[in-house]
């Protein structure tokens, strides 16, 4: 067996997108990060939920 040396801040580098939703309710976009989305995400600008498909 090896042992692996852990970086300190390799933890750190997540990848995700940022994903343009437009509310339904203003026409708002609201950019919102892929690793978000599993969170309730309202829009910006007029506060209504935003429906995010994906
Ligand atoms: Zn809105």
């Amino acid at each position: 067996m090896s042992t692996i040396d852990r970086c300190p801040g390799n933890d750190q580098q997540k990848s995700f997108t940022i994903i343009n939703v437009t509310c339904h309710a203003c026409g708002e976009i609201n950019e919102v990060y892929s690793d978000e989305l599993q969170k309730k995400q309202t829009c910006d600008k007029c506060s209504v939920e935003l429906k995010v498909e994906g």
